[in-house]
């Protein structure tokens, strides 16, 4: 975090006027800080693999060598470039989820389509990480429609389960459910069997570029933005992302939306 600079002076008659502006001026300081450090972690993020592709192109240029060697580079080259293009890909989601406060297109989803979509990716991604994949299971207690915009729902419950899924070991059990609560606010929860988090980390995981494990976030494809985005589209759907965590036995991340939100699905008749 960032050090708050305590410079309040306390004055009998000042009164409150001027700790309030003092306050300000750290509040101020304190974003400009932020700002900072979030372009020093871009310029380090997208150095890192430049570093590397540039490393490729002058040992292509300079050695002799045969046409699998060319290959091999030329495909790690490639996951150089794909790498930065997510990693642009997801600044420019953070950055249009910050520049405005509601959701683009309020529609009525379905649920089950989201948790099918989640499947597809899941199913896929666990299949490319690991040779003997995890367990995986969806559940829907109901069938119901959530209201927000489709585009930003997905990618938020999508990015739970690979998250889920990049962080538990291969055979592992990853579960994700939908339930309607009998006051009618509905939860979205992805439940692992990962390392788990320790309780400090828990509150710094939505932040820009925290990770707990910089490796295997590398390895896996991830970001580390990840779950700043879903934390943006929590909080333009009306719900907040709780995280409970035991290290050693594993995590639950869940959306618990409001009534509000959720409506029983309509039910198509066709004669
Ligand atoms: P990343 O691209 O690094 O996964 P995220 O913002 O999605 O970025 O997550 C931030 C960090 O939170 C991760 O680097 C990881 O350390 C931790 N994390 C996220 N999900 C899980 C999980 N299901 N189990 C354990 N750790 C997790």
């Amino acid at each position: 975090g960032h050090p708050v600079r305590l410079s309040v002076q306390v004055h009998p008659y000042a009164g409150n006027r001027r700790m309030l502006l003092t306050r300000d001026i750290t509040a101020l300081e304190q974003a400009e800080a932020m700002r900072r450090d979030f372009v020093a972690n871009v310029s380090h993020e997208i150095r890192t693999p430049l570093t590397v592709l540039a490393g490729f192109v002058e040992t292509l240029q300079n050695l002799p060598l045969d046409a699998d060697e060319r290959t091999r580079y030329l495909s790690l080259m490639g996951a150089q470039s794909h790498r930065m293009e997510t990693l642009v890909n997801d600044l420019l989601t953070l950055s249009r989820l910050e520049g405005s406060a509601a959701p683009s297109g309020n529609q009525w989803v379905r649920m089950r389509a989201l948790l099918a979509q989640c499947e597809d990716e899941g199913r896929g991604l666990s299949g490319r990480l690991t040779p003997q994949g995890h367990r995986l299971t969806f559940t829907s207690e109901a069938e119901s429609e959530l209201s927000g915009a489709a585009t930003e729902l997905q990618s938020a419950m999508s990015n739970l389960v690979s998250n889920a899924i990049r962080y538990t070991p291969g055979g592992g059990e990853v579960a994700v459910s939908w339930r309607v609560l009998p006051d009618g606010r509905g939860e979205y929860a992805v439940r692992d069997t990962g390392p788990g988090i320790a309780a400090e980390h828990i509150p710094r995981l939505t932040e820009r570029f925290y990770r707990i494990d910089r490796s295997r976030s590398r390895e896996t494809g991830g970001t580390g933005l990840g779950l700043a985005i879903v934390k943006h589209i929590a909080q333009r759907h009306g719900t907040e992302l709780r995280i409970e965590s035991t290290v050693g036995k594993g995590s639950r991340f869940a959306l618990l939306f409001p009534a509000t939100r959720v409506r029983e699905a309509r039910v198509m008749v066709t004669k």
